[in-house]
């Protein structure tokens, strides 16, 4: 891979029942249809049960999508549980694993995590694989030693050549209208890069790190523009067309990942 492509993920939760998603994905793709834009990846997360509408809005489109969560079996007695076969199978392309919201409202572990990373990994889907520390952890200077332990054994086994991403997102951004600064988001992000190396994964070329937590149209830019950012994970500004078309429409000089 000789550029990187900058990732913009939309994460719409538990928001847009099928036809809803319908609709969106299919004034997205209107909306985007005018520029060329080789150097930007654009995925939406539907939820599961508007997966299948947005796979057929999506048709030969450059825009992707994917799942907001998976279970790591790929078939048997598990109740309410969706497989990453099912998912590969509806055209889903990446998936969720350990968002805040996962972690926090629903029990999942590291080890879950973990599990699911392997489970999608061999399935042929790409995980975004979802870290970042608490207020209070980052209060209390831990927020390294969080996010070390968080890709250490989210990443437990996975091969280092194996094509995912992070998504950092520190908990106390995601939907309060207050985005990291650009200097916390820095350090983070380098920090990860160097870990990813340091561990023998391939980095840049097969592991993208991208921020999540309260990017708007308003922060995109600045956001975008910190060294070691290689994409943004939206939440609450997904939803709203106009506002994700402006996100995907970031303006960076030089444009990020472009090959020399
Ligand atoms: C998220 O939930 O992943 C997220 C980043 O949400 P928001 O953009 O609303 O903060």
């Amino acid at each position: 891979m000789s550029g990187i492509r900058t990732l913009i993920a939309g994460n719409w939760k538990s928001n847009k029942s099928a036809e809803e998603a319908r609709a969106f994905v299919k004034a997205l793709r209107e909306g985007l249809k005018e520029k060329k834009r080789d150097e930007r990846e654009i995925v939406v997360f539907p939820p599961f049960t508007s997966i299948p509408a947005v796979a057929d809005e999506l048709r030969n489109s450059e825009i992707g999508y994917g799942a907001q969560n998976v279970f790591w079996e790929t078939a048997g007695a598990f109740t309410g549980e969706v497989s990453p076969v099912f998912l590969k199978e509806l055209g889903c392309r990446y998936v969720i694993i350990g968002h805040s919201e996962r972690r926090t409202l629903f029990g999942e572990t590291d080890e879950i995590c973990n599990r699911k990373m392997l489970s999608s990994l061999r399935t042929g889907l790409r995980p975004i694989l979802c870290c970042g520390e608490t207020w209070e952890q980052r209060r209390e200077e831990k927020t390294f030693c969080i996010i070390g332990e968080q890709l250490n054994a989210g990443l437990h086994q996975v091969p280092f050549d194996a094509e995912f991403d992070i998504a950092y997102e520190p908990v106390w951004a995601i939907g309060s209208g207050k985005s990291a600064t650009a200097e916390q988001i820095e350090v983070v992000h380098s920090y990860i890069h160097q870990w990813l190396q340091r561990k023998g994964f391939a980095s840049r070329e097969r592991v993208r790190v991208i921020y999540g937590g309260s990017v708007t149209p308003e922060n995109v830019d600045r956001l975008i523009a910190v060294p070691d950012v290689d994409g943004v994970l939206v939440g609450r500004a997904s939803l709203k067309l106009e506002s994700f078309i402006r996100i995907v429409d970031f303006c960076c000089p030089g444009e990020k990942g472009a090959s020399p």
